[in-house]
């Protein structure tokens, strides 16, 4: 499953997506760096801190209203003991952006001390965002690019070309983010990565990724899938019979094509013979994760 993985990711623009953010970067004091809270690690890039080297960083752990509130406390609190300011956010509402200015001022403190000694005053500080294809980047920008917001840019002493945003009195934000790319050499890492919808989905076949959500949903969030749709536990595995499915394990795959197959009932999702359509109701499971439909979840430990 990985290689498959693999051979649709690290494409040519890659390559150019990050040059263009070290170009980016020299411009800025400060990098907001933008996570999946539903998978804060594995939305991450490794290389982050090498490439942000010399600059400020803040952490965002965006699209928090899907996520597990518990989970992301103690995941802004491990981050926070690697030096790391995080904070969730909600991108459409807006939530976290007060806090995230105080958290800019903060992580910029020595460099305003510096520019203070240097006589340097009322010079704003300058951000930009990176993160991973679909983490919400440009989602972030626009919140900042609304009415209240000035657009800067083409005037003395910015750069020509560069639109910058103004998120605060004394901050802009580039408005071009950076691209980074996921890194995920473990299989478990691309999986969590396609059902959190940062890769493209297509590349897995569904019924093998929805088998590892409900796993990882029983593990994590027992009830949380029969209570969206309204069905039983204990009886998935004759279930599978009903659909005419083979299954080679005979095991768990057996069980959870039985709750697939449940799904399928419970919904109206025949195939044109009358048998459960199972690969439908894997499609409609992932539908609904990704759109928070089956409650606010993490899918890391
Ligand atoms: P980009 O590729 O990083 O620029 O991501 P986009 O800004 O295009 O967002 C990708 C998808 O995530 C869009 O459908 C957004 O509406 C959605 N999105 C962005 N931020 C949030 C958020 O905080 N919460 C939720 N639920 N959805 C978000």
């Amino acid at each position: 499953m990985s290689e498959k993985i693999n051979i649709h990711w690290y494409p040519g623009h890659m390559t150019k997506a990050r040059r263009m953010m070290e170009e980016n970067i020299k411009l800025v004091d400060l990098v907001i760096e933008l996570a999946d809270a539903r998978i804060p690690e594995s939305s991450r890039n490794p290389d982050i801190g090498a490439l942000c080297a010399g600059k400020a960083r803040v952490l965002v752990l965006n699209k928090a209203d899907l996520a597990d509130p518990v989970c992301i406390r103690r995941y802004v609190e491990a981050a926070g003991k690697d030096g790391v300011r995080a904070i969730a956010m909600d991108a459409r509402s807006r939530r976290g952006m007060e806090e995230l200015r105080a958290y800019v001022r903060e992580a910029c403190a020595a460099k305003l001390a510096r520019d203070k000694r240097r006589g340097i005053v009322g010079r704003p500080l300058r951000a930009m965002v990176a993160g991973i294809p679909n983490v919400g980047k440009s989602t972030f920008i626009n919140s900042f690019a609304g009415k209240a917001c000035t657009k800067t840019g083409n005037k003395p002493g910015v750069t020509k070309g560069k639109q910058w945003i103004r998120m605060a009195k004394d901050i802009e934000l580039l408005d071009t983010p950076g691209i980074l790319w996921p890194k995920f050499e473990d299989p478990q890492t691309g999986i969590r990565l396609a059902l959190a919808g940062a890769i493209n989905e297509d590349i897995l076949e569904p019924v093998e990724l929805s088998f590892w959500l409900l796993r990882c949903l029983e593990q994590s969030y027992p009830g949380a899938v029969a209570q969206r749709y309204g069905i039983g536990a204990g009886t998935a595995a004759e279930q599978s019979a009903a659909a005419n499915e083979t299954v080679t394990d005979g095991g768990d795959s057996a069980r959870l094509l039985g709750i697939l197959t449940q799904i399928a009932q419970a919904r109206g999702l025949v195939k044109a013979q009358g048998a459960p359509d199972t690969g439908r109701a894997a499609t409609v499971l992932l539908d609904d994760f990704k759109n928070g439909r089956l409650g606010k979840i993490t899918l890391e430990p």
